[in-house]
């Protein structure tokens, strides 16, 4: 029996700017804006902190002159900021006009994304894929065809349908619709490379936003195609339903092997932060044990042992510091992502888990002798006590941290850890 994923799909590698997608590249964690492009100042804000979290790409909107005016100055904005991510710009509609009349917007994204369903109807629908084929054949960029079923094309889903009428076993709608998806990313894509774009320069993306049918289309083009492949829930709502969603439908497919970039389209809370999408994304593959992003705080439930919120809060303290550090730590520190820090509730689970862990912590439940020992790479090494257990936990972690991942000498602790059967 396979004690982890299915090896990756074998796919075509493709360029994005610096980035580079499928093949034997890391599964990449891509966002996208929900500024106003034509306000370049707050579309630059927020690619910068997208960026910061750890996207390593960012798609914007393109989607009317004002907005394609701007994209120019947001990426030279980015430079100067030393943020280099690659920006891919999102076009409906009227990507043809867009990328014809704002040369400078074209060479200045690193991807365009083309929804075949909408770039137009009957003959025009060709003509104006065909001019943005050759505007990235031109620029030289690569293509994500992206299809949504909120937007299939209604002309191929007619035929289809007709089609299935006629079959002596006709397939049900849904399947009709899940086998359109497909086709009309395959066909576009014979099509664009037909009109002279190299396969290396296509992505393929089919997003829908049920769970059963997201695994169902990506199992099938997986089978049918050797493109790179962006995975995404599209619509995959708000908060834990987002997340839950996202997770169960990615992370099927990622442990067959599909997948070549992931996102998460979660709709943030009024005034919630962006960001959070990527770090979703980036705690989906790390936990999968697909990348490592950032030390990972183990912490148990909590239950009727623990009364206070103390180990609650030493957690959240603690993972956030870690998150925070990052952008600093990861030039510094190589493979301090892989590190592994516990903070337990009580005796019950706590030592055990602070010794898998390369850092842990027990905090006393309620009724037990109000101490917390530290476990350092297995071993008890300090107890600590009193009303600064946080702050001195701190700053072991960070002495770990500065003693272990210094030079580039990347470490990995491999123990034997005695297994005890507990519940938390
Ligand atoms: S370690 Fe287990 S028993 Fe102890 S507080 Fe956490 S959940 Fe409860």
């Amino acid at each position: 029996m396979s004690l982890g994923p299915s090896p990756r799909r074998v796919s075509r590698k493709v360029h994005i700017g610096h980035v580079a997608v499928g093949g034997d590249a890391p599964i990449m964690v891509q966002s996208m804006t929900n500024t106003d492009t034509a306000d370049a100042e707050a579309t630059v804000r927020q690619v910068h902190a997208l960026w910061r979290a750890g996207s390593e790409v960012v798609r914007i909107t393109v989607n009317s002159p004002e907005a394609a005016a701007q994209v120019a100055t947001i990426r030279e904005r980015l430079d100067a900021m030393h943020c280099n991510v690659p920006l891919v710009g999102d076009f409906h509609f009227n990507g043809h006009k867009l990328l014809t009349q704002y040369p400078d917007c074209a060479q200045a994204l690193a991807k365009y994304r083309i929804n075949p369903g909408n770039v137009g109807h009957g003959k025009k629908r060709d003509d104006q894929f065909a001019t943005m084929i050759e505007a990235a054949c031109k620029y030289e960029k690569p293509v994500r065809i992206g299809v949504n079923w909120g937007s299939l094309d209604p002309a191929l889903l007619a035929r289809m349908m007709d089609d299935n009428s006629q079959r002596a076993q006709p397939m049900d709608a849904r399947e009709v619709m899940r086998e359109a998806l497909i086709t009309s990313a395959l066909e576009s894509a014979a099509q664009a490379v037909a009109w002279g774009l190299p396969a290396d320069r296509i992505v393929i993306s089919c997003k829908v936003s049920e769970v059963q049918d997201l695994i169902s289309v990506y199992r099938a083009i997986a089978q049918r195609c050797d493109y790179a492949l962006h995975l995404g829930l599209t619509e995959a709502g708000m908060g834990s339903k987002g997340i839950v969603a996202s997770s169960a439908a990615m992370g099927i497919l990622l442990q067959e092997g599909i997948g070549d970039t992931i996102r998460v389209s979660l709709t943030p809370e009024p005034g919630g932060d962006r960001t959070r999408e990527v770090v979703v994304a980036q705690e989906l593959l790390q936990t999968m044990g697909l990348r490592s992003f950032t030390p990972l705080v183990t912490a148990c439930p909590g239950c009727g042992r623990t009364t206070s919120t103390v180990f609650q809060e030493l957690a959240d303290r603690i993972q956030s510091y870690l998150r925070a550090q990052m952008p600093l730590w990861r030039a510094r520190y190589p493979g301090v992502e892989e590190m592994k820090v516990a903070v337990m509730g009580c005796v019950v689970n706590g030592p055990g888990e602070s010794k898998h862990a390369d850092i842990g912590i027990s905090l006393p439940g309620t009724n037990e002798v109000p101490v917390a020992p530290v476990y350092v790479d297995g071993e008890k090494t300090v107890t600590l006590k009193g009303d600064r257990i946080a702050e001195e936990f701190q700053t072991i972690v960070e002495d770990y941290v500065a003693r272990n991942y210094v030079s580039g000498a990347q470490r990995r602790r491999v123990r034997e850890i005695p297994i005890k059967a507990v519940t938390a």
